[in-house]
């Protein structure tokens, strides 16, 4: 049984990971401050005997008893969420990192960096290996989010090489499932919020451009399997599904899908939005065996059944609450 820290354990990505390593037999410790993540993400997790959370923001040091890994996970992730406080989104990225491989350092612990595909920016290499440098703005809406993940990974590479730290580095590519936030703002989750709703689908530009969306099932097994390479082997490596769509295709297989009568509009495309994204997943194969098993129809299907519980849920509640 292995002690494993999960910073950002009750975000999206994170609750999934608490789950499957506990399910492992492992002791878990969550780190969280909810700025981004929910108790109810966690809920089911609280009694597990194994499970503890420790409530703390990770821009300030944090001292705890040894443990053997650590994947850094925490950090808002949606563009909505990342631009509402951006100084403190390059704190979280940096001093969050440096805090995280203090610990590392000091127990010996192996350590997985959460990095990201905008590593890449609005690239001009298609699709992206992991030798591409990227084309990345420094001083746009998204900069907050890239150059902190950017400087991360940097942090990371130079505790590696200057103290020995043992890590690991993804880059995770757009993914999506259950556990997601209503509003997080990101495009899967709104549009299926919008189709069950049949509301107006907000399609940002034209719709042309790309994304290429992984289910969490696959990115999970891809963060295990990327801890237990062998030492030598830090990354970056890509984490993504290689199918990509344009987000008008996205909204057309969602309307399809869930059945609605949904309309498309067309609203204005944020500034530095991407053009094209996905992942090549060649080193991934190579090096972890791992490739994405679950098809963007059958993600998409779980995903909307996921959405459809919780809206008839809030439904009922809605028409309990004015009653109590
Ligand atoms: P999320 O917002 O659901 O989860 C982030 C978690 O980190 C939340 O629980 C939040 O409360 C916590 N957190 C934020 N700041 C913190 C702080 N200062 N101290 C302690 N906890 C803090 O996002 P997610 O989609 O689960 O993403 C998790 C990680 O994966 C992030 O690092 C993100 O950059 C990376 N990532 C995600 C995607 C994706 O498509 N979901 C893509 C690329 C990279
Ligand atoms: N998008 C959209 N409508 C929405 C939300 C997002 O058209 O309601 C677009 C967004 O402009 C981007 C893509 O969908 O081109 C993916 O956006 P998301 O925020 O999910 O992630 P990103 O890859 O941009 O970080």
């Amino acid at each position: 049984m292995k002690r494993i820290l999960v910073t950002g354990g009750a975000g999206f990505i994170g609750s999934h990971l608490c789950e499957r390593l506990l399910r492992e037999g492992n002791s878990v410790i969550c780190l969280d401050n909810f700025l981004t993540g929910r108790k109810e993400n966690i809920s089911h997790l609280m009694e597990h005997k194994l499970f503890d959370l420790i409530e703390h923001d990770i821009i300030y040091p944090y001292h705890i008893e040894p443990v053997d890994e650590i994947y850094h996970l925490a950090c808002p992730a949606s563009p909505v969420h990342y631009q509402h406080d951006p100084i403190k989104t390059m704190k979280i990225s940096v001093m969050g990192s440096y805090n995280v491989l203090g610990m590392a350092k000091r127990h010996g612990s192996r350590i997985l960096l959460a990095s990201t595909s905008e590593i890449y920016g609005d690239p001009l290499v298609h699709p992206q290996p992991e030798q591409y440098w990227g084309n990345v703005n420094t001083v746009g809406p998204r900069s907050c989010y890239d150059e902190g993940k950017r400087c991360a990974e940097t942090l990371f590479m130079d505790y590696h090489r200057q103290e020995k730290v043992r890590i690991k580095i993804v880059r995770i590519f757009n993914t999506y499932g259950p556990g997601m936030l209503p509003d997080d703002g990101r495009v899967i989750s709104n549009f299926i919020l919008q189709a069950l709703q049949n509301q107006d689908i907000t399609i940002y530009g034209d719709g042309s451009q790309t994304r290429s969306f992984q289910y969490i099932d696959d990115l999970i097994e891809g963060l295990l399997k990327m801890m237990q390479t062998d030492e030598g082997f830090t990354g970056p490596v890509n984490i993504g599904n290689p199918r990509e769509f344009t987000i008008r295709e996205l909204a057309e297989r969602i309307i399809t899908l869930s059945g609605a009568s949904s309309k498309l509009v067309y609203m204005p495309l944020p500034v530095d939005d991407p053009k094209q994204r996905r992942p090549d997943i060649t080193l991934a194969r190579e090096m972890l065996d791992w490739e994405p098993a679950i098809r963007l129809d059958e993600g998409l299907t779980r995903m909307i059944s996921f959405f459809r519980k919780k809206l008839k849920k809030e439904t009922i509640e809605a028409n309990v609450n004015p009653l109590s």
